[in-house]
């Protein structure tokens, strides 16, 4: 006989109320593969429970809990937004630079319909896609024409694949880095099919050492910003204009690979000291470099992106690569960017580019909303304590090496409890908050929270640290 712990029939169940609700609305399919885990959850819980001490719960009941738990566990998309607390402006594990909301705006647009992806309106015919961003870019940088690819890592392997496969490519040995997440210069030059000519020393590269290098199997001549790492003391590279030169005279293309894609055009209030040195887009074209290929989604401050701008000569080469097609950009790419360079084109427009509110933002502004976050907390939850310490920001994301803004953080700290665990408290948080520590003090810089989530920021805070007494 059936015990008060056996459970009753898929088809009963899912003729109770409950089941049938679920079933609207996630369909009968995933409702009884959720209510057969459920069982099986229950089999071996509940019915195991041998000594039967416990009073068994109603199955029936218990079922319906467990199967909606299930559902609503496998179907919530496992992205979701964070509060970035760090203070690392391009945070490359928090999907890097956050979106302006033009840019947001304009791809849920074109996202959301039709569009001229590929087609073109005055000749009503098949159109390019590359034609869109190109006009912003060239105009922004000086070049002649532009393409845009899923990433800058594939944007640097299609160059290498289209202007040097099978030949060689001259890089400074101090140029060879890792840029990390499993970029590095050799292994991309490695699957181009281009072969490396290693020139100079890890310290110093001159001229000369390029141009004893170049033979008649030299394709290219590479020079990569070496983003995130530097090379103090005694060190040497040849000027930007100084390679062009030798390209020239050699008939050999110059090809960069900046990393950040620093626009560094003109702003009112001046740029953070530490993007002094940060090379820009615009001077590589002026300098001679044949083509440059940087990121969509670091101090640019767009989507996820490769962007190529150069000589149209070369750039025609690129286009018909048949690498191409692998690492084209979406139209959701193409829009946001879109948006994003009509945001730099325009300069009282510039500072609604995220990444450029936060470089530009000033240090007693921060100061302001670390205070007035801190007063909040500690008048909700007395268990805290809050100061306001000096301290940096950083670019990040492979700009200028070890690059820092100062800011001002608020160090909070708990009689009750340690920083390891209000760290991990507001990580698993919802939303979930990124925070570092310091000193056994968890740290907040509001320099990379948005304003409109100071709110949000100070209630997940002052939840936990309500005396519990
Ligand atoms: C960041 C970076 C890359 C990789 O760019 P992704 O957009 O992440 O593919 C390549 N080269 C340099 C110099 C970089 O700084």
């Amino acid at each position: 006989m059936a015990s008060s712990r056996s459970i009753p029939s898929i088809d009963l169940l899912l003729k109770r109320e409950a089941f049938v609700q679920l079933i609207d609305q996630y369909g009968r399919s995933l409702v009884v593969s959720a209510v057969r885990q459920a069982a099986s959850q229950w089999r071996a819980t509940v019915s195991q429970d041998a000594d039967q001490a416990t009073p068994a719960p109603d199955p029936a009941a218990w079922l319906e809990l467990h199967t909606a738990g299930i559902l609503a566990g496998d179907t919530i998309p496992s992205l979701a937004p964070v509060i970035n607390a760090t203070g690392v402006i391009i945070h490359t594990n928090l999907g890097r630079a956050p979106l302006a909301r033009a840019a947001v705006e304009h791809a849920a647009h074109v996202g959301s319909g039709y569009s001229n992806l590929e087609y073109d309106l005055h000749a009503g015919d098949r159109g390019s896609r590359h034609v869109h961003a190109e006009r912003l870019l060239c105009a922004l940088t000086g070049a002649e024409a532009a393409v845009i690819t899923s990433n800058n890592a594939a944007a640097t392997l299609l160059v290498l694949a289209t202007l040097a496969a099978g030949r060689e490519v001259i890089v400074s040995r101090g140029e060879l880095v890792e840029i990390g997440g499993g970029f590095r210069v050799p292994d991309v030059m490695a699957q181009s099919g281009a072969v490396l000519r290693e020139v100079g020393t890890t310290n110093r590269t001159r001229v000369t050492d390029y141009a004893a290098a170049i033979s008649d199997r030299t394709a290219l001549i590479l020079r990569v910003h070496p983003s995130n790492f530097r090379i103090e003391g005694f060190t040497e590279r040849p000027a930007l204009s100084d390679l062009a030169d030798l390209g020239r005279r050699f008939s050999v293309p110059v090809f960069e690979d900046l990393g950040s894609g620093w626009l560094g055009l003109p702003h009112p209030t001046p740029w953070p000291d530490a993007l002094a040195n940060e090379p820009t887009v615009g001077q590589s074209v002026k300098a001679g470099v044949d083509l440059v290929a940087f990121s969509g989604d670091k101090l640019l401050g767009g989507p996820q992106a490769g962007i190529i701008v150069g000589r149209a000569t070369l750039m025609d080469k690129v286009r018909t690569h048949p690498l191409m097609r692998a690492v084209r950009a979406g139209k959701m790419t193409y829009a946001a960017l879109e948006a994003t360079l009509g945001l730099w084109q325009r300069e009282p427009a510039r500072a609604q580019i995220p990444v450029v509110e936060m470089l530009l933002m000033p240090i007693a502004h921060i100061e302001r909303r670390a205070q007035a976050l801190a007063d909040a907390i500690t008048m909700k939850a007395p268990d805290l304590r809050c100061v306001i310490v000096d301290g940096m920001s950083t670019i990040g994301g492979g700009s200028a090496p070890q690059s820092q803004i100062p800011t001002k953080l608020l160090a909070l700290t708990s009689a009750a409890r340690s920083a390891t665990d209000i760290e991990s408290a507001l990580r698993t948080g919802t939303p979930p908050v990124i925070t570092r520590i310091q000193n056994d003090a968890v740290l907040l810089d509001l320099r990379t929270v948005r304003e409109d989530d100071d709110v949000l920021l100070e209630r997940l805070v002052s939840a936990f640290g309500v005396s519990e007494r």
